[in-house]
């Protein structure tokens, strides 16, 4: 990952999570080098270093290789760092059942609390297609991740180095949460 491109267009999508825009040059639809220090901040308030979205990304994008998708051939990989600082990662499983596929971001998710850890900062996603788009987790990942909390979700695409930025609550507002269960009251 060399460097990470940020439009104007993300602030609308997650206002709250990008504390630090870039400055943007209008004209090449580019940030200005050398004022990229914080593109992502955690739930907690502090900053994802760009060294650390790119790392997280490039974790994503290698997973690609693990990826099992026999039956669609579009691969998926998810990077997710928890509090810790570990990095947990994870891939598309299909099944020839096909119903039995879970996605990438469960992958990583499923994985990272398998090993004692529920606290995370933020998750990367990369998928093989070469559509012009960012990649989104599905409706079924954004319940399971929001399981665990708001904290942001990246976004990539393989047609260039931009990111979109988003979070767990914004990805799926009014999401079911233990908040309707009664043993909650
Ligand atoms: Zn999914």
């Amino acid at each position: 990952m060399k460097v990470i491109f940020i439009k104007y267009k993300f602030a609308e999508v997650a206002p709250v999570l990008i504390t630090k825009m870039p400055a943007f040059d209008t004209n090449n639809n580019a940030p200005v080098s050398g004022d990229m220090k914080s593109c992502v901040v955690d739930k907690y308030g502090q900053e994802v270093d760009v060294a650390m979205v790119g790392l997280l990304i490039d974790k994503a994008k290698n997973a690609l290789a693990n990826s099992h998708s026999p039956y669609s051939q579009f691969k998926v990989g998810a990077a997710l760092l928890d509090t810790k600082g570990n990095i947990h990662v994870g891939v598309n499983v299909e099944n020839a059942s096909y119903g039995l596929t879970i996605c990438a971001e469960r992958s990583a998710m499923v994985s990272a609390v398998s090993q004692g850890e529920k606290s995370f900062r933020v998750i990367a996603i990369a998928s093989s297609s070469d559509r012009d788009e960012f990649c989104p987790p599905c409706g079924a990942c954004r319940q399971f991740l929001v399981e665990f909390g708001d904290f942001p979700v990246i976004m990539t695409k393989n047609t260039s180095d931009e990111i979109l930025v988003s979070s767990t609550h914004k990805l799926l507002p009014g999401s079911f949460s233990t908040d309707f269960l009664d043993f909650q009251k």
